[in-house]
């Protein structure tokens, strides 16, 4: 019988429109060890001597490749290895395992007892400000991983520009990534609104989610991402390359428009940014891009064993704002928990994160962390001058919006809104207009509650998918409610990305829209495009259909041909 070839092509889901080749570099995954399994030398197993001398060099090796590693890495990255390397060299940490070691513990299980017991410490010290519970993780799996002769797991150094391919990328292993080497993201899990989707918006690269199969491909292949098609070709051919080359010709040259956004008529539609960390601000300073419509602060709370200080949190938010000079920032406040889980606050385990206590609801159980987050705000408005816009996420409830004005007027924050992505809140939109100055529409979550699929699951993509009529419904609900009360109504999901689902949004009532910095251009070219009617009329006809490919294509039809053509839609 003749063996089948080999696959030449992946498919998952796109996410954005843009391409890129390059070569693949796995993100390992953490093998999973047995805390008995024995550790050998030359074959053979050790004595307790021994052994205690291999798991201490397996500490220095892994501290020196880390320390190494970050002189050779960008200022955000560095951080991250530095403080992972100063872990690995600590020496209570190192002598308390060697001393388990000697007292007969087998090697593996008597690291991770020190480990678990250091990472309970460190929730409650300050002697190691900055070290997070991810380092205290990647050193435990960097030292067994030595030990045993395994390859090192997580993000590998970046030399040269790469499309990074991985089972899963959690927010630890996005951490370790140097954007500048990163040319497209591709993993075998994951959704187009799960982390690794939304950095890779934030890198402006392609990406490709659920792509089954792709960690079998060979390290160092070449392949072809095409986000737009939500395809992985191995070895792509010339005329392939050439596609993604005259695409990326036409992207740069939809750049040299750096007018606001606008329909064809005047209409103003403020196109802003979404950004992560303040690095992210910083690259938009000389960009047309209107302001910052969601500054995600969760990047400085993940993967730590303690909030950052008032001090340290002050310093991140004015650097956005500078980085702004004067362009609108508007800064949400921490959305802990489901898929943002923050090690420090008090939260049970619960069967369902993403319908337990998280974004704003995390006042229940731990109310300092918002209070200290507003005082820094506070803080940042009167270091820079410049007024800041506040909003909270996850609010439900007309009341919970009045709770979180009530504190954020009180501390003098210039305006204060509220994110609407719990359809209990698109419902209440008016009532919640009334409590505060803006509200912004997160199409993200307000599709994973209205269609009650998890966003983490990539097979959900269908119902998650942003044209599901009754999502549009939710939006044009909340739209209108800020319309009759003469008050913005922004959308900051991923959703406003999407050229022509950015007409729908504006034909619905929507004033501003936020995505990544990379999506701009397309959406400015295709809002110059329409008038305010035509807008009109395209959300119309998307929101009379049943289903979400119907939705798109009945809004597609309508789309000025000269569009569709410079944008392949
Ligand atoms: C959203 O839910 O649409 C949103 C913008 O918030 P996040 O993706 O951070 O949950
Ligand atoms: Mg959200």
């Amino acid at each position: 019988m003749e063996a089948s070839p080999a696959p030449r092509a992946w498919h998952g889901v796109g996410v954005g429109r843009a391409g890129a080749v390059g070569p693949v570099v796995h993100v390992r995954a953490v093998p999973n060890i047995p805390a008995d399994t024995p550790v050998l030398i030359d074959g053979l197993s050790a004595g307790r001597w021994a052994i205690r001398n291999l798991v201490s060099e397996a500490f220095t090796t892994v501290s020196t490749r880390l320390r190494q590693r970050a002189v050779r890495s960008d200022a955000r990255v560095r951080g991250v290895l530095e403080s992972t390397a100063a872990l690995a060299d600590d020496r209570a940490l190192r002598s308390e395992v060697l001393s388990r070691i000697s007292a007969g513990d087998p090697p593996i299980a008597a690291i991770d007892a020190v480990i678990e017991g250091f990472a309970s410490y460190l929730a409650v010290s300050d002697q190691y400000p900055a070290a997070r519970v991810a380092d205290l993780t990647a050193v435990r799996h960097r030292v067994v991983a030595e030990i045993l002769g395994l390859p090192q797991p997580g993000v590998p150094e970046l030399v040269e520009p790469c499309v990074v391919v991985a089972h899963e990328l959690s927010t630890t292993d996005i951490a370790a990534l140097n954007p500048e080497h990163v040319l497209a993201i591709v993993t075998e899990l994951g959704s187009p609104t799960s982390h690794a989707a939304i950095v890779a918006g934030q890198f402006e690269v392609p990406c490709v989610v659920q792509a089954t199969g792709v960690t079998a491909l060979p390290e160092g292949v070449v392949v072809a991402v095409d986000a737009s098609t939500g395809t992985v070709t191995l070895d792509p051919t010339q005329s392939e390359r050439e596609v993604f080359e005259a695409r990326r010709a036409a992207a740069l040259r939809l750049d040299d428009d750096t007018r606001p956004g606008a329909t064809s008529d005047g209409e103003p539609v403020a196109l802003e940014a979404n950004v992560a960390i303040a690095l992210d601000a910083q690259r938009l300073v000389h960009s047309a891009v209107e302001g910052v419509g969601l500054y995600r602060t969760e990047s400085l709370f993940l993967d730590r064993a303690a909030p950052p200080s008032i001090a340290e949190q002050q310093q991140a938010y004015s650097a956005v704002v500078r980085a702004m000079a004067g362009r609108p920032v508007t800064i949400r406040t921490v959305d802990g928990g489901a898929d943002k889980p923050l090690a420090f606050l008090d939260q049970d385990e619960s069967d369902n994160p993403a319908l337990g206590l998280r974004g704003f609801r995390i006042t229940q159980t731990n109310p300092e962390v918002l209070d200290q987050q507003l005082r820094a705000l506070a803080a940042t408005q009167i270091e820079t001058g410049h007024p800041l816009r506040v909003m909270a996420p996850m609010i439900a409830t007309p009341l919970e919006a009045r709770e979180f004005a009530a504190r954020v007027r009180g501390l003098g924050l210039a305006q204060v809104g509220v994110m609407v992505e719990v359809p209990s809140a698109a419902l209440r939109a008016g009532q919640i207009l009334d409590e505060v100055d803006f509200i912004s529409i997160g199409t993200n979550d307000l599709a994973q509650y209205a269609m009650a699929a998890d966003r983490m699951l990539g097979e959900f993509a269908d119902l998650l998918n942003p044209w599901q009529p009754a999502v549009l419904d939710l939006v044009a609900m909340a739209a209108r409610a800020g319309k009759e009360r003469g008050k913005p109504v922004g959308v900051c999901g991923e959703s406003a990305a999407d050229p022509v689902m950015a007409l729908v949004l504006v034909g619905l009532g929507v004033n501003s829209l936020s995505m990544t910095s990379g999506a701009i251009p397309a959406v400015r070219f295709a809002l110059r495009h329409h008038s305010k009617r035509n807008t009109r009329e395209i959300a119309q006809a998307a929101m009379a259909q049943r289903g979400p490919h119907d939705a798109k294509r009945a809004a597609v039809d309508l789309v000025a041909p000269e569009v569709r053509q410079a944008l392949g839609v």
